[in-house]
């Protein structure tokens, strides 16, 4: 340990001015680690000028304690000993750029999360640990280099594809905001799914009303263009300047030039061919049954409803969400149609989320419409004019006459979706719906900047639900059209003069960050790597592929990361 502080020592920059705060967390880290002690001990290790330990360091004292100690200690690194980056590194770095200090001359030491949290039954093991993480942090902090954040321009126009309720529902709230907009949508018609829907559950609005209304309003806003029978072929650019080349109608392709994308495509029903003797005629969809009442022929009496049909199976494991309200819905409206119809529903579990969905089950099961679970290894066996059903409580198989089967399909990715997913290199789940950044904390963007989700794209959702995510989407559409410049962090790829122009990463790069270009060097042409900074995510990836360190990332070079394992090698 003496020979390596020693040798740390003799090639420390004495510029280094390192303070490092060291945060109790309330009892959160010094519940389980002595702090005084972990801040003495940062007062030993090289380059450090400066300890001090808080009670909460992300407090306002906090914060102002190492504003002070910038100006006051000159200090020209900072080292906070405390949480996660992914939720205090911002507020620590603009206190440093408050007090004058570049904020990527910062780092972290995560004592709580990664220490004091999982190892809380092995405090002096803890402890050691701890120290190793501060040890780590200021070696790698004496090597940290200014940066400028990266900015750039925005283009105030944006891209809805897909023309539903979602899409239609985005399109406008942009135009309201002020955001030139087109929609592009690959039908002769706006509206999706909706178009062949009867009546809006829960409280039964006319879905064709709906669609009028809003078709109307995206009609009246003079900066919201839209183009029927138009489909997105080519994808380019960042964050803030996307070109977008869109097929037309009569096969001429135009560019867009726009700052956002929010994708709205929707789904579609899934058809059962081959299940519960499927036939489009005595054996329908849901989907068909709607279809029925808008055109007014629905005339059977005796109605026999089945549900996850194609759903929660090996083929397609997850739940629709939608299909028990659609089902019970029109079990409703048959009732209000043919008042002495029988309606029996078939089903394996029942899901009626929300107070007003579960006053419907309610009404349905108040108007006479009959409910039966019916088991997964024995379902019901479609023959002509009868539905037999397995009993489990009777060890039985009940006989159900009918006149029409109406099986609940769950609704499906539509064709395309993987296409236009790998135009934009987005994410599809396991069933091809575009998956977004993350479900709870980003459920509308992707994780590609600068473009956005919403609607049954995403996975089934209700009306209310898509109407919803479309404006939401919208929303997240102006937190980013509305900036002057777009500002993202330094530390992204940069590609050095090692690089040989290989190719190796090229295609490992998950964002499309990097490509190859030509340059003249002693007047012979050569290649090299590119990065783009906008479309870099600071992966690492490249960096840890090229053998030749052609490519780094700022922030984690080479002698920052070395500085880090040297110290972590280091015995305490
Ligand atoms: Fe090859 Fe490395 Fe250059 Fe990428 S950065 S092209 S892997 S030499
Ligand atoms: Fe791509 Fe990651 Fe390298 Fe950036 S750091 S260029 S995102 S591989």
């Amino acid at each position: 340990m003496q020979e390596h502080t020693e040798k740390a020592m003799k090639s420390h920059n004495p510029e280094v001015r390192v303070g490092v705060f060291v945060c109790h967390c309330g009892s959160n880290i010094a519940g389980y680690l002595d702090c005084p002690a972990l801040t003495e001990y940062a007062a030993t290790l090289p380059g450090v000028v400066y300890v001090k330990n808080n009670l909460y360091t992300c407090s306002e004292a906090g914060i102002a304690e190492i504003k002070s100690a910038i100006q006051e200690r000159g200090l020209t690194r900072v080292v906070v000993a405390s949480c996660s980056p992914r939720t205090h590194m911002p507020l620590f770095k603009s206190a440093c750029a408050e007090a004058g200090l570049n904020p990527y001359l910062f780092e972290m030491a995560n004592i709580r999360d990664q220490c004091s949290w999982v190892h809380m039954q092995e405090k002096e093991m803890a402890q050691e640990k701890a120290m190793d993480l501060i040890r780590m942090a200021v070696a790698k902090a004496t090597f940290l280099e200014p940066q400028q954040d990266i900015e750039a321009s925005v283009v105030r126009n944006a891209l809805v594809i897909g023309g539903g309720v979602a899409g239609l529902s985005a399109a406008i709230a942009m135009a309201d905001m002020g955001i030139n907009v087109v929609l592009v949508e690959r039908e002769a018609e706006l509206g999706g799914l909706l178009r062949r829907v009867n009546r809006i559950a829960p409280r039964g609005d006319s879905a064709a009303e709906r669609i009028q209304e809003l078709v109307k309003e995206a009609a009246g806003r003079a900066n919201l263009r839209i183009l029927l029978r138009s489909e997105v072929t080519a994808v380019s650019g960042v964050i803030g300047n996307y070109e977008v080349t869109v097929r037309e109608a009569e096969g001429t392709e135009r560019q867009e030039l726009v700052g956002c994308i929010v994708v709205a495509t929707g789904a579609v029903p899934f058809r059962p061919e081959g299940l519960f003797g499927y036939n489009g005629e005595t054996v329908i969809t849901q989907i068909e049954l709607e279809e029925k009442f808008r055109a007014g022929t629905l005339n059977a009496r005796s109605v026999v409803m089945i549900q996850c049909v194609g759903a929660r199976s090996p083929e397609r494991a997850y739940c629709s969400r939608i299909c028990c309200l659609t089902a019970v819905k029109n079990a409703l409206a048959i009732k209000e149609t043919i008042p002495d119809a029988h309606v029996h529903i078939l089903y394996r579990d029942i899901q009626m989320y929300g107070m007003e969905n579960e006053k419907l089950l309610w009404d349905a099961r108040g108007k006479g419409v009959r409910f039966d679970v019916y088991d997964v290894d024995r379902p019901p066996v479609v023959r002509h004019g009868v539905v037999e059903v397995y009993q489990p409580l009777l060890g039985e198989v009940e006989e159900v006459p009918c006149d029409l089967v109406v099986l609940s399909t769950p609704l499906v990715a539509p064709e395309g979706a993987t296409a236009l997913a790998n135009l934009m290199r987005i994410a599809t789940d396991q069933n091809n719906f575009f998956m977004e950044a993350h479900a709870k904390l980003r459920p509308l963007d992707f994780a590609t900047d600068g473009i956005f989700l919403c609607g049954t794209a995403r996975y089934p959702a209700t009306v209310a639900e898509a109407q919803a995510q479309g404006l939401g989407a919208a929303s997240r559409v102006g937190t980013v059209l509305f900036k002057e410049k777009l500002v993202t962090s330094a530390l992204v790829s940069q590609v050095t003069e090692r690089c040989d122009g290989c190719g190796y990463c090229i295609e490992l790069c998950p964002y499309g960050a990097l490509s190859l270009e030509e340059y003249e060097k002693d007047g012979v042409m050569r290649r090299r790597a590119r990065s783009d900074k906008i479309l870099c995510k600071g992966c690492g990836l490249c960096a840890a592929t090229c053998p030749k360190g052609g490519v780094v990332v700022l922030g984690f070079t080479r002698k920052q990361l070395e500085a880090q394992v040297d110290a972590a090698l280091e015995a305490v």
